[in-house]
Parts: C-alpha cells; structure tokens; sequence
C-alpha cells in the first residue's frame, strides 16, 4: 500500500504526509514515484515478448517530472497538442515514442511534430490527412499515421468521457474506414502504418475494450489484404481505477493478458495509451479544514482547495475518497466545500468522515489523474503547488502559483 495509516498518520510511501503539508502548505498536490513506476511496469511487464508501446496519456498529468520518471523508464506517451508534445521533449521523452492524437491539430502542430521527429499521429479526418501530407511534403518528410476508428461499441462509463459510439465527435466510422484509407494513397507523403481507437475513460468492465480490439482487427485483416502495410494497432487508453474503499478495478495485468489474447497472432505491434490507471491513484490533493458551519439540514466541512483545484467531483459528480491526515474518531455526515462561489464547489456530498475540526488536514485521494490539469485560476486563486514522493524524500516539482502569476501577460487599461 503506497497510501496508508501508521501511527495514526496518513503516509505516502515512507513520508508522513503532515510533514510535506506543514513545509509546502495547502492546498498541495503529492504524487508518489514508486506508485507511478509500478503502474508503468505492469502494463510494460504483461506485454512480456509482445513487441509494444506503452505511450503514457500526457493530459491525465503532465508535470515535467512525472514525464520524466516515466521517459527513463522508458514510456512512450500519447499527446494532444503542441503543448504535450513540447513538455516531452522538455522531459527528454524519446519522439519515436510520441503518438500525436486528437481530433483536431493545427498545422503549426502539425509542423512541430514533424520536424521532431514523432513515430506516428492518430488522425480522425481526411482533412487532417491532407494537412499532415502537404506540411510532409514542404519538409521533405514521410510522416506515419494511423486513422482512428469508431467501433461503435458503447463504454459504460461517464456521458462525458465515452467516446467510441457513432454519434461521438471521436474517429472515423470504422465502416467508412476502408474507403479511406484506400483514398489516403493519393497522399504521396504518408504512409498508412497503422489502426488506432479509444473508445473512453474509467471503464471498469473492460469487455467493451476488448469488443473493439476485434472489429480494429478485422478492419487490419481486411486493408492488409488491400495491400496496406498495417504494422501496428493501437488499442488507446481507459483503464478504470478504484475510487472508493471496496470498488473493484481491474487489474492491469489481467486487462493486458486478456488483450493480448485477442492480439498475440495478429503479427503486430501493439500501442496502448494509459493515463488515469497509471497516475491517479498514485496522487492526493492535501487540503485543510478552514471552518465547519451548519446550516438546519447539513453539515458543511468548508476547506482551502475547491472546485478550481480539482473539478472532477463539480464536472463528472466523481467520488473522491477523504481521509484525514491524523487518524481521528468519530463521523459525521458532510459535504466537503471550497471557497469558490458556486453552489457547484464541492469534493463531496454527504459523505460520511471522520469528525474532522476546523485546522485539519485532509487527503482527496485518487487525484493524480485529471486533477491538477484539470485546475483553473477561477476566482482568481493560484493554483496549487505539487510535490513528488521518493521514498522518504520528497521535492516540489512545481511551485505554488503567486499573485503576480496570476496577471503575468494583463496589461491595465491606461
Ligand atoms: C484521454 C485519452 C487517453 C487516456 O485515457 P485514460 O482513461 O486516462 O487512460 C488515451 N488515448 C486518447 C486518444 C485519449 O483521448
């Protein structure tokens, strides 16, 4: 267990987590490395003698020390955007591991992935297909793609973050996948090497996943006997994690073997894109308890980090697990609020806590995935700082926000 109680104190590895809190202050993102490498080693280790690329999701946590723990591990990562692609070579990632995903890449994007020398971008339309050939083309390059299909397979998860059905802004119809790729070869500057899909995030029940590897790889049977050198699948990301005490997630090994049942005879290289299953339990947001208030029906905990901080329990009403850095007795049943002013700005909702006081500290766990990159300036307040765990040690691996931060580019009307 990376996060536990002993001595009635809340550790992340070796480091009681009231000592990072004291010395940094809240609200405060910590990430624990061994957590994050252990995830990364699970999947990498399941794939065993299976040539593959594990490309690590860059937007669950794109701190250049999370990116750079996961590079000399030697991760490959999955980007969106310029801004993803220029933290990775920041981090020292390696560019012939680099995905470049995403529904819609600008040409200078486009560009820059190019002239760094990405392995491969995931399109989802021909117009970006002729975009990536054309700016091919003036470098003098070939670039690789692969298209991403829709296979109309419905992930049980969040509205929000399902994105393989028809009626998705995501892919290409994977029956309109053929015409395509067969129209792809008047692009003299690319070379079709692949066949990607994703069809969402947090699944739990991963059959869904393993439903779309199959139509992905009927679709590569049938352009490989059009003459396509198909060479490699990628399969995305969407590994669910456990966020309440009891859930159950799949482990990730067991998702990899059974994949690889699927993919072991098909003769290629697989990619797979993790994100939140490789970061998000290994993060807590730490906070303090600012004041109880009671109104004639509730109990509200108000804290020092809101809505702003992490937005996943406002935007996806997630459920995030609170534990108190000490230890405590007794319950109560509260909602856990910020500062923000919006009804909207909650962590929780009559949640049963420990009878926490005014002055505590507090852990919202599993916020390593889509918390801190999820974080805005709303209501003008600075975003947190973030620290990464090594054993006993710890260091801030990005500072606290300061006020000047905060107007760094406004210029007062004169
Ligand atoms: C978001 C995303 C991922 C990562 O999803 P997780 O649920 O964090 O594993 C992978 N691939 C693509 C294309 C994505 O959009």
């Amino acid at each position: 267990m990376i996060f536990r109680y002993q001595d009635d104190k809340l550790f992340c590895e070796m480091l009681a987590l009231e000592d990072v809190a004291e010395s940094v202050g809240t609200p405060c993102y910590v990430y624990s490395s061994a957590a994050i490498l252990q995830a990364w080693r699970a999947y990498d280790a399941a794939f065993g003698e299976l040539p593959h690329l594990v490309c690590y999701a860059v937007k669950a946590n794109s701190n250049l020390s999370v990116l750079k723990l996961l590079a000399d591990a030697g991760a490959g990562f999955d980007i969106v955007s310029g801004g993803e692609l220029f933290r990775v070579l920041r981090a020292g990632g390696d560019p012939k591991k680099i995905v470049f995903s995403g529904v819609g890449k600008t040409e200078a994007e486009i560009e820059l992935a190019l002239q760094s020398g990405i392995g491969t971008f995931n399109s989802e339309s021909e117009g970006e297909l002729a975009v990536i050939d054309q700016v091919a083309g003036r470098l003098g390059l070939i670039a690789e793609f692969s298209l991403r299909v829709n296979p109309d397979v419905n992930a049980d998860t969040h509205p929000y973050i399902s994105t393989g059905l028809r009626d998705h802004k995501f892919g290409i119809d994977i029956a309109d996948a053929p015409a395509i790729y067969a129209r792809a070869r008047q692009f003299t500057n690319l070379r079709a090497s692949g066949v990607s899909c994703h069809i969402g995030s947090q699944i739990l029940d991963y059959s869904p996943i393993l439903e779309a590897a199959g139509k992905v790889l009927t679709l590569i049977e049938q352009l490989q006997a059009e003459g396509h050198a198909i060479r490699h699948v990628d399969l995305g990301g969407g590994l669910g994690i456990a966020y309440k005490d009891g859930e159950n997630a799949p482990s990730i090994a067991t998702f990899i073997a059974d994949l690889r049942e699927r993919v072991d005879r098909a003769g290629l290289t697989v990619t797979i894109e993790p994100g939140r299953s490789i970061v998000g339990n290994a993060g807590v947001l730490l906070t303090r308890v600012l004041y109880l208030k009671k109104s004639p029906s509730k109990q509200f905990v108000i804290v020092d980090a809101a809505m702003n901080d992490l937005i996943r329990p406002a935007l996806y009403k997630a459920h995030h697990t609170i534990r108190p850095l000490r230890a405590t007795e007794g319950a109560i049943v509260a909602d856990v609020v910020g500062p923000v002013c919006e009804t909207g700005d909650f962590l929780a909702r009559d949640r049963e806590l420990p009878a926490v006081i005014a002055g505590d500290l507090l852990a919202v766990e599993s916020a390593g995935a889509y918390g801190f990159v999820q974080s805005s300036n709303y209501n003008s307040r600075t975003r947190p700082a973030e620290v990464l765990v090594e054993g006993s040690s710890w260091r801030i691996i990005r500072s606290r926000e300061t006020n000047e931060d905060l107007v760094r580019g406004e210029e007062p009307l004169l």
